[in-house]
């Protein structure tokens, strides 16, 4: 592994080690800072955390297992996604698709959990359960006003 230094001179660990007592002050308190930093590095990257018990409506069945850091271990339900035949479809690696709209359930570390509601990956905004709740039931009812009869239809 080879580390950067400030001025951008790339440095290997067994570098650092051999020159180390032949340097000025300076030199060996940058080498130090460059050294702390790789090595609390490869501590994160080189140990993943404990799984964690995740809510009864996780996709993941390993309580994100496989993780280096707890702020990775996110929550999340399957997706729920609406193709839109009014909005232009996406172009992507030489093929063409509807765009989706999707919503799902998401809860990060220490907070509750949200549902999320986006455009592709375009777009992507969290609510509360309460305000998601609070705008399907103003679709709901816009949707039936839309489809209800008029007093005088006759059929
Ligand atoms: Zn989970």
């Amino acid at each position: 592994m080879r580390f950067s230094m400030d001025d951008g001179e790339e440095i290997t660990r067994n570098q650092i080690i051999a020159d180390f007592d032949g340097l000025d002050a300076d030199r060996q308190g940058r080498l130090a800072e460059v050294a702390k930093r790789l090595m609390a590095e490869q501590q994160v990257l080189s140990s993943t955390i404990p799984p964690i018990q995740c809510p009864p409506w996780c996709a993941d069945v390993t309580g994100h297992a496989g993780e280096y850091l707890v702020e990775d271990q996110i929550h999340r339900s399957q997706g729920h996604r609406v193709e839109l035949t009014l909005v232009p479809p996406v172009v992507f690696d030489g093929g063409i698709y509807p765009q989706q709209a999707w919503a799902e359930l998401w809860q990060g570390l220490a907070e509750e959990a949200r549902v999320e509601v986006g455009l592709g990956d375009v777009v992507e905004i969290k609510m509360t359960l309460q305000e998601a709740r609070r705008l399907a039931q103003h679709m709901m009812a816009l949707c039936d006003q839309a489809l209800a009869k008029s007093p005088g239809d006759v059929t």
